[in-house]
């Protein structure tokens, strides 16, 4: 008989670390209460734009995750691995929705990687 896999559905690792090379239609946003710093969900990202949020005093003792948004492409990995490994902390929010809800944050075309362009935003 054969046994049914229960991690079919998860995502592969990325062969490579990309960027965004357009706008994308949603952007993944960490629920942080719901969020339990487990960063399973870190590796997958294809343009690695996931970190520990350092500066979040949430109830939980371990810190939780953070987006760097404009460096997201939209691609939902890391809300699948969230859902299908843990829990469920990260949502796809859509584009127009999100520059609603966050006005102050800039979501460019493009992204280039540098040693200093990394962006930070507090909200
Ligand atoms: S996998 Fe989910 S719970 Fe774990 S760090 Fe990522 S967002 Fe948080
Ligand atoms: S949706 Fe998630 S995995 Fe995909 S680029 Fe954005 S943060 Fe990374």
């Amino acid at each position: 008989m054969r046994k049914y896999d229960h991690y079919k559905s998860v995502p592969k690792f990325p062969f490579e670390i990309g960027t965004k090379t357009r706008k994308p239609k949603s952007i993944a946003v960490v629920d942080e209460g719901n969020c339990t710093g487990c960063q399973v969900c870190v590796p997958f990202c294809p343009v690695d734009c996931i970190e520990v949020d350092e500066f979040s005093n949430g109830n939980s003792p371990i810190n939780p995750v953070r987006i760097r948004y404009n460096e997201c492409i939209g691609c939902s990995i890391c809300s699948t691995v969230c859902t299908k490994l843990t829990w469920d902390a990260i949502h796809m929010i859509k584009i127009a929705e999100f520059e609603e809800m966050f006005p102050e944050i800039e979501i460019t075309n493009t992204f280039e990687k540098s040693n200093n362009n990394t962006e930070v935003i507090e909200i």
